[in-house]
């Protein structure tokens, strides 16, 4: 790899992404909603929005511009923690902050504040990941094929993960993410539900696409576009650079 830079997610990209989910489920929210009235109650839409402009808000305070990894984790999940109602604000939340625990260094009662975590690098990412969809998993007590989110973030987790193992590029490695979500999302319609609201309907709940899963698509889908947004401004650079030298 000739950019180590792009190697690694800053701080500030993972914030990015964060905003980007937001803006991308105030789009979707009605295919949300719609899904959610399908088999449910009819507001995965309303309560991800709810919980994501309460992000939205959080992260663009002054002091958000400066947060490490750690405290934006934090912040996302303990954001979604306390102004989502639904089963789904508890779910995302449990996956960032068991994510935010994993990147955080050793921190010694009564010694210097912890090292600030400015970027990730890809091996951190995907543990980062795969601790969240633990915490995830642990918080909704809940396995793979029972139709919900972790039917979209187990995947995609496993896949950026084996990507990293066998040093493919930290895009490349979000792309298969990306993919695995899709499928995932899609491998939601023909199971039935025997988590959440949706069991209650037990096998009328077949032939339906899960809207956490849905929405844990998007989620991996923002971070697919930032850091594909990211090596598109990289590769436009080094053009450019080239271009200088004739
Ligand atoms: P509620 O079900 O309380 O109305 P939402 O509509 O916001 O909350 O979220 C519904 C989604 O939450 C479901 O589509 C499913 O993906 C997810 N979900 C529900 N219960 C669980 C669980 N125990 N574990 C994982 N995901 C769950
Ligand atoms: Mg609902």
């Amino acid at each position: 790899m000739s950019d180590t830079q792009s190697e690694v997610l800053s701080a500030a990209q993972l914030r990015n992404w964060i905003l980007r989910y937001a803006d991308r489920i105030d789009e979707n929210a009605a295919w949300l909603t719609q899904l959610d009235a399908a088999i449910g109650d009819a507001d995965h839409g309303s309560n991800m929005v709810r919980g994501m402009q309460r992000v939205r808000v959080r992260l663009q305070e002054p002091d958000a511009a400066r947060m490490d990894c750690v405290t934006l984790f934090r912040t996302v999940a303990m954001t979604l923690i306390s102004n989502v109602g639904g089963a789904a604000g508890p779910l995302y939340g449990a996956f960032f902050l068991r994510a935010s625990k994993e990147i955080a260094p050793p921190h010694v009662e009564g010694q210097e504040p912890a090292a600030r975590v400015e970027s990730l690098n890809s091996p951190q990412l995907a543990q980062a990941f795969h601790a969240g969809v633990d915490g995830l998993r642990q918080r909704g007590k809940v396995e793979p094929g029972e139709k919900t989110i972790l039917d979209t973030l187990l995947p995609a987790e496993e896949a950026l993960r084996e990507a990293v193992d066998n040093g493919k590029p930290l895009t490349e490695a979000i792309t298969r993410a990306r993919e695995a979500a899709q499928k995932g999302m899609e491998s939601t319609i023909p199971l039935e539900a025997t988590k959440g609201r949706a069991s209650y309907l037990g096998m009328r709940s077949i032939g339906h696409q899960d809207p956490g899963a849905t929405s844990a698509c998007l989620l991996i889908t923002t971070l697919w576009e930032e850091v594909a947004a990211g090596e598109h401004a990289r590769q436009a650079r080094v053009a450019l650079e080239k271009k200088d030298h004739y």
